[in-house]
């Protein structure tokens, strides 16, 4: 995008800001058009981000919004603002934490339900205690329990091998797949259009992309375009992203608690993290889904669009080992139902929010890396603000920060 371009977007996103704080509609053909492909979380909430600042906004997605390919498509994700130094990620959780309300939908089943989290450690629990500092003063209330106080509050849990114990108040469930849908819902509410279409890059050159192509031969064309493809961004994007973004295949178990027992659901146990070698997790039974076991080492290379969904007996047998040591009145208990799902990891771990360094209309979102459902409303909002306001973005999630990096810092990722 060369400089009058950028203006142009600058300016004609301020007049609906300055309209809507006034409580005034936006002036017809004054709003820019924004292309959004892909309606997972990082999408949907970018869409709404953009058509609540008064952006004129197609919202596209292959198979629909936390569909069962999308990395968002699971039942249930965790939101916790434990983030060892990572200060920038506590911050958008608090913002979140501010977002998230305003796309309830039914007090019955709310998407959003508090469990606290547990995080039981086997060792070193620096990850934890650097994060403390940056909790207090961002008023996430966090407590380390004596180990003989927990095993008091918390008789379901075998808390052989445990080193240390602390307990982060503000952090629980969301309801994954459903957030999707109800932020396409609050989307074409607030004036978005949302289509079920593949989506192509248009073809690019002086520095800037012509229209979407879709799959049925029509085209898209919109002053901005974003690309918030989860596992697909480095299919779409080859030579910018390519395995920059690299799915890994990633499984979720849901064990059936005994009959009658309020002991594995939110209320009497938190969400807990088991820090070993390998980190496991888990959420208490939710909604009567069952009690969720989850495996955070990162698992084989995934196709996303091809790739069978079928848990494998060792991953089952290695939740059953976790349950049997660490809840023994679960050892035995059926499984469920699973989920096999994707993470999109980043080289370092941390989100990818920039421009396309060769087209200055398009801009490319993802790395959510195992964690980064709870923050897509705050990435929404980050990523709306740069694209109509050309505010700047953190260097940790710009591109070429992916040409020094190689390590991931983060020991937790969900
Ligand atoms: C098992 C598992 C557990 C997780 N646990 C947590 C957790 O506890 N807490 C947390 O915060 N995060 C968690 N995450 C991570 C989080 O779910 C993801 O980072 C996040 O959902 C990514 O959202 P996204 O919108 O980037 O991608 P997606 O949800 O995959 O959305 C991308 C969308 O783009 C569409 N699309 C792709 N290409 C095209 C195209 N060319 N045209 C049209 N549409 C296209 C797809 O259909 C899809 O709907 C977990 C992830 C997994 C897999």
């Amino acid at each position: 995008m060369d400089v009058s371009r950028r203006t142009f977007l600058a300016c004609a996103a301020t007049i609906p800001l300055a309209a809507q704080r006034e409580g005034r509609a936006a002036p017809a053909g004054s709003a820019p058009r924004v292309a959004v492909v892909g309606a997972g979380a990082f999408g949907a909430w970018t869409a709404l981000q953009l058509v609540r600042r008064g952006a004129r906004v197609t919202l596209l997605d292959a198979w629909g919004p936390g569909n069962a390919r999308a990395s968002s498509g699971g039942d249930t994700r965790v939101i916790r603002a434990i983030y060892g130094p990572d200060r920038i990620y506590v911050e958008m959780v608090k913002r979140a934490y501010e977002l998230w309300p305003t796309l309830e939908v039914s007090a019955d089943e709310p998407l959003y339900v508090e469990t606290g989290a547990l995080w039981l450690h086997r060792g070193d629990d620096s990850y934890v205690r650097s994060a403390v500092p940056i909790l207090e003063e961002l008023g996430f209330p966090v407590e380390q329990i004596a180990l003989p106080d927990a095993k008091q509050r918390y008789p379901q849990i075998d808390l052989r091998g445990v080193k240390s114990v602390w307990l982060e108040r503000r952090a629980g469930a969301l309801s994954a797949r459903r957030a999707c849908i109800a932020a396409r819902y609050a989307f074409e509410q607030a004036g978005g259009s949302y289509r079920t279409a593949q989506a192509e890059p248009g073809p690019m050159a002086n520095g800037s992309m012509s229209a979407l192509k879709l799959q049925d031969g029509s085209r898209v064309e919109a002053d901005a375009y974003v690309f918030a493809c989860g596992p697909w961004l480095g299919k779409v994007f080859p030579d910018v992203i390519g395995d920059r973004v690299h799915p890994t295949r990633q499984e979720v178990f849901y064990f059936g608690a005994p009959r009658g027992s309020v002991r594995y659901e939110p209320g009497q146990l938190p969400i807990w993290i088991d820090f070993g070698e390998r980190i496991f997790y888990g959420i208490p039974d939710l909604h009567g889904r069952g009690f969720k076991v989850a495996d955070d080492t990162r698992g084989a290379a995934f196709d996303p669009t091809a790739g069978e969904r079928k848990p494998s007996a060792q991953g089952i047998a290695r939740a059953r080992a976790l349950l049997a040591e660490r809840f023994p009145e679960l050892a035995k208990a059926p499984l469920l139902s699973a989920e096999v799902c994707q993470y999109e990891n980043s080289p370092d771990g941390n989100l990818i929010v920039d421009r396309h360094p060769a087209a200055d209309n398009v801009w490319l979102l993802g790395g959510g890396s195992g964690h980064g459902f709870k923050l897509s409303p705050a990435l929404g909002e980050m990523a709306a603000a740069a694209i109509l306001r050309g505010s700047d973005v953190p260097a940790a999630f710009k591109l070429d920060r992916l040409k020094k990096t190689a390590k991931k810092k983060t020991q937790f990722e969900s």
